[in-house]
C-alpha cells in the first residue's frame, strides 16, 4: 500500500456522503478520472455547498492527492450551477494554486449525486449494470471525504464530521460535530425543536433513516420532522401494508419505471414489474435473473415518493426484496454493459424543488449557516461499525483515559474496514456491543 493509502487507512477515512466505503481502498486503484462529488442532491442539506466555500483549498488539495495516487489525467469537482458561492470560491483557489482541477456544473435535479448518474453526466461513460464507477475508469469521492483525505496526509484522523441540523428546529445550522455526539445534544445546538412530537432523520429527508442515537462518520444531516409529517408516515408504514397496496392499488401505470434514474441510464430495473409480481404474491416464482434486477436499485426513493400517483412504495418493497435475497444468498447475476441511456432521459430529470414540494419539505428550505467552531460536548458514544465492511474491535477498556484523536478501535487484520478514534478527550465509561462511551 502507498504512503497515502497507509495514512488514509490509519486516519479512518470513509466515504462521508452517506456510503461509508473505506477510502484507502480507492487510493490503491488506477483510474482516468477522479470526480469530487459536491452535488448534494437531497433537499435541505447544506454541508457540501458550504464546505466548498469555506475549505475550497482543502477540497482541491485532497482531489489532487487522490488524482496522483490513482494516476488520473482528469480531476473534476461536480457541483450544481446554482451553488454560485462555491463556484466562485473554487475558481479563485484553482487559479491561485495553478491547479489542473476542473469544474463540472450540474442542473438542480434529483438524484444528481447518485454515483452512476454523476459519472454519466460528467464523463459520458455508463457504469455497467451491477458495476461500480471504477469499471469505467472513474473514482468518485464526496468533497468532505477529500478534505478528510487531505487531513489524513497531514496525520490528522477523522474525529468530527460536518452536518446540517434543520427542519423543526429554532436555528437551522451546519456545524462540525464530534463523531458519537448524542443526537439530542446536536439538536440543542440548533436551538432545540419547535414542536413537541417529532421524529429525527439521520441523512436527508428522502433517503434518511430514523435515529435517536448518535452521530456517525456517515451522518450528513439531522432533520427534525413533526411526528405526523408525510415523510415520517411514509417511512413508518409497514412493509406488509406496502405489499398489500401493491396488490390492490397498483394500476401498472409504469410511472415508477419511467422516472427511475437507473432505468433511464439504460439499466434493466423495472419497478412496476417487481410490484406486479409482488402484488400477485409471485415473488417466489420470479426467475432469478429477473429477481436480481432489484439489485440495480440505488434506493433513491423517487419511484415511491414522487412518481407513483397512488403513493405505493416500490423503493421500500425493493429494499425488502433485496434484503431477503441477500439472506438467501441470491447472487447479483446482472453484469451487462450492453445498453444505452433512454432517449428522453434529459426530459425526465426531476427538479429538487418539485420533489421537495411533493414530500412537503419545501417549508423547511432555509439557510443553515456554517459555524466555524466545532460543537463542544461532554459525552460521546462512538459506533464500532461506521463503514462498509466489518466493525471495529475495541482497543481500550473501561476506565482508560483517552485523548482526542487516539485510535480506540480497529477492524480485524486483513478485513475491509476503518479504525475509529476518540472524538473528545475523557474516560472510557462503557464499552457496549456496538459502541464505546466516553465522558469528558
Ligand atoms: S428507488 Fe425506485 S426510482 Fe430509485 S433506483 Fe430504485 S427503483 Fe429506481
Ligand atoms: S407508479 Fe405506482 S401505480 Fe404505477 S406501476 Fe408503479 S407502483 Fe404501480
Amino acid at each position: 500500500m502507498s504512503l497515502l493509502g497507509e495514512q488514509v487507512k490509519a486516519a479512518g477515512v470513509v466515504g462521508c456522503g452517506g456510503a461509508g466505503f473505506p477510502t484507502h481502498v480507492k487510493v490503491g486503484a488506477r483510474a482516468e478520472y477522479v470526480i469530487a462529488n459536491g452535488a448534494e442532491c437531497e433537499p435541505l442539506l447544506r454541508v457540501d455547498q458550504q464546505l466548498m466555500i469555506a475549505r475550497a483549498d482543502e477540497v482541491i488539495a485532497g482531489l489532487e492527492l487522490m488524482g496522483e495516487a490513482v494516476g488520473a489525467s482528469r480531476l473534476i469537482i461536480a457541483l450544481k450551477k446554482k451553488y454560485q458561492g462555491a463556484i466562485d470560491a473554487l475558481r479563485t483557489e484553482i487559479a491561485r494554486l495553478h491547479s489542473r482541477v476542473e469544474l463540472s456544473l450540474l442542473g438542480g435535479y434529483y438524484p444528481a449525486g447518485d454515483e452512476q448518474v454523476l459519472v454519466y453526466d460528467v464523463t459520458g461513460r455508463l457504469v455497467p449494470e451491477g458495476g461500480i464507477p471504477l469499471d469505467v475508469g472513474v473514482v468518485v469521492d464526496n468533497v468532505g471525504t477529500l478534505i478528510n483525505l487531505y487531513q489524513a496526509s497531514r496525520g490528522v484522523p477523522v474525529t468530527h464530521r460536518f452536518l446540517t441540523v434543520t427542519g423543526e428546529v429554532k436555528n437551522p445550522v451546519t456545524l462540525s460535530v464530534p463523531v458519537g455526539a448524542f443526537v439530542e445534544d446536536v439538536i440543542a445546538a440548533a436551538g432545540g425543536t419547535t414542536v413537541d412530537e417529532y421524529e429525527i432523520l439521520d441523512g436527508g429527508p428522502i433517503m434518511g433513516a430514523f435515529t435517536s442515537g448518535y452521530v456517525s462518520k456517515k451522518t450528513t444531516g439531522l432533520i427534525v420532522l413533526p411526528r405526523d409529517h408525510k415523510q415520517v408516515l411514509y417511512k413508518q408504514r409497514s412493509i406488509e401494508i406496502d405489499i398489500k397496496r401493491a396488490a390492490w392499488a397498483c394500476d401498472q401505470c409504469r410511472a415508477c419505471t419511467d422516472m427511475c434514474p437507473r432505468y433511464l441510464l439504460g439499466h434493466r430495473i423495472e419497478p412496476h414489474i417487481i410490484m406486479r409480481l409482488v402484488g400477485q404474491q409471485r415473488a417466489d416464482a420470479i426467475p432469478p435473473e429477473d429477481l436480481a434486477k432489484a439489485y440495480l436499485c440505488c434506493q433513491c426513493g423517487l419511484c415511491g415518493m414522487f412518481a407513483c400517483p397512488t403513493t405505493i412504495s416500490p423503493d421500500k418493497v425493493i429494499a425488502a426484496l433485496v434484503g431477503a435475497m441477500k439472506e438467501k444468498g441470491v447472487a447479483r447475476t446482472l453484469l451487462s454493459d450492453k445498453f444505452d441511456p433512454h432517449p428522453i432521459r434529459e426530459g425526465r430529470k426531476i427538479p429538487v424543488s418539485r420533489i421537495s414540494r411533493r414530500i412537503d419539505v419545501l417549508r423547511y428550505d432555509r439557510d443553515a449557516p456554517l459555524k466555524s467552531e466545532p460543537l463542544a460536548v461532554n459525552r460521546v458514544r462512538i459506533p464500532l461499525h461506521q463503514n462498509v465492511g466489518v466493525p471495529c474491535q475495541p482497543m481500550v477498556k473501561i476506565g482508560d483515559r483517552v485523548e482526542e484523536g487516539m485510535m480506540i478501535g480497529r477492524p480485524p487484520e486483513g478485513s475491509l474496514g476503518a479504525p475509529i478514534h476518540a472524538s473528545i478527550s475523557g474516560v472510557v465509561e462503557h464499552i457496549f456491543d456496538d459502541s464505546i462511551f466516553i465522558r469528558a
